[in-house]
């Protein structure tokens, strides 16, 4: 498909991801933006050419196809998201996303069907570039279902692996036990919908640690769930789940593998953000999608991801390949659910707490990926905002996050059975 000889093939590259299940690394020593080397400077569009420069030297790249809408996905291992040029010829649209910490996604729109073909790095490993071919619907379809191509730069020039200063390495023993199921809350009908409310973070992650209080996002959340459930149970009308209703530790898909065993209806991940700028306030609600709405929301997805990853051990079920989870068709309709509960919760949920501008936005969040369970994060606020911080550990502030839930939940299974 692929008409470069530098482009090596997909079965050396699943063969490499197969060695690399078998270790896991501990104590890696390295702060995660070491490992960032290389920023995407620009993204230049001509008529017979696309080049992508980075700022530095960058690990590699691969590259897929996702058909209806025709796209072509570009992950550049060892790179952070840059600024997109508006599309041309072929290319309807160029976004770029931060699928995790370490690899920035350049998705570009096309006109019509077109694969990369004679994609080459610069000697200097400081660009990549490759042509779009032209090619039928069909053909498209089927480069669609094939592995990713990789690319990587001249030796010598590649971004190097973060140091480490020791490691040992394991080999990973048999699938970690599924955990126990939470009890379900409420009436004991089973046809009443099952709200399933995850705590973020817990155990040894604390999440996100406040700098007046140095309260940690995990009671935090903690408490918030708990508030959530006990509102969503006085109303008599849903069943309810915690994910966890102690301070313990969970991967994430250890969390939102006990909604889809549940047979939830609806999964909300509660989280309490925090940033540099302390002035950074207020409540937002995230959806999945492949590609970010935003760089933030980027950064905060790579953020949440790495609660699988405990003293450099990704505990996750993935390995950490968190951007080769393309989302499948099957997936839309949840999706679209849960984008819909993401508006009715702002709507409903702003008369009590405060939120951001563009509160609903989208990024590649593991929490969120089960694929039959419609799923929100829901940030309600930065615990680095003095005000946020204390509204989130009052109990006053709990009640009014809770109430704004109970509303968007009710109306939510309202117009779902309204709608059948
Ligand atoms: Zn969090």
């Amino acid at each position: 498909m692929f008409s470069n000889k530098h482009w090596t093939s997909a079965r050396a590259g699943r063969h490499r991801r197969a060695m690399g299940l078998l270790l896991v690394l501990f104590g890696i020593i390295a702060s995660p933006s070491a490992v960032l080397a290389g920023q995407i400077g620009a993204v230049e569009i001509t008529e017979s050419e696309i080049t992508l420069r980075f700022d530095g030297l960058v690990a590699g790249a691969s590259s897929f196809m996702l058909a209806g809408p025709d796209r072509i996905a570009l992950d550049i291992a060892g790179a952070e998201v840059g600024r997109s040029p508006q599309g041309m010829g072929l290319v309807r649209a160029v976004r770029q996303g931060q699928p995790s910490a370490d690899t920035a996604r350049v998705v570009l729109d096309l006109v019509r069907p077109a694969i990369v073909a004679d994609a080459r790095f610069a000697a200097d490993g400081r660009s990549m570039s490759f042509r779009l071919q032209p090619v039928s619907a069909s053909e498209f379809e089927r480069a669609s279902r094939s592995p990713r191509a990789r690319l990587h730069p001249p030796a010598g020039f590649r971004a190097k692996p973060p140091e480490k200063r020791y490691s040992v390495t394991v080999p990973i023993g048999k699938p970690r036990p599924a955990v126990a199921l939470p009890r379900i809350e409420g009436p004991g009908n089973a046809r009443l919908p099952l709200v399933v409310i995850d705590a973020g973070h817990g155990g040894h992650d604390p999440g996100a640690i406040s700098p007046h209080s140095g309260r940690h996002e995990k009671d935090i959340t903690l408490s918030l769930a708990r508030a959530i459930r006990d509102d969503l149970l006085s109303s008599g009308r849903v069943r309810v789940a915690l994910t966890r209703a102690d301070d313990r530790y969970l991967v994430l898909e250890e969390r939102f593998g006990i909604a889809r065993r549940l047979k939830a209806d609806l999964f909300i991940s509660v989280h309490a953000d925090a940033a540099e700028n302390q002035a950074a306030s207020g409540a937002s609600v995230y959806t999945l999608s492949e590609v970010a709405s935003d760089r933030e929301a980027a950064r905060l997805a790579a953020r949440e991801n790495k609660a699988n990853i405990i003293n450099g051990v990704d505990l996750g079920a993935h390995s950490g390949d968190v951007s080769s989870i393309l989302l499948d068709l099957t997936q839309r309709e949840t999706m679209n659910v849960a984008s819909d509960f993401a508006r009715l919760l702002q709507r409903e949920a702003s008369d009590t707490v405060k939120f951001r501008t563009n509160a609903h936005r989208f990024a590649s969040f593991v929490v969120l990926k089960a694929p039959d369970t419609p799923s929100v994060l829901f940030e309600t606020g930065f615990i680095s905002n003095k005000d946020d911080g204390a509204f989130l550990a009052s109990a006053d502030g709990q009640k009014k996050v809770a109430r704004g839930v109970r509303d968007a939940v009710q109306i939510h299974f309202a117009r779902q059975i309204a709608a059948r």
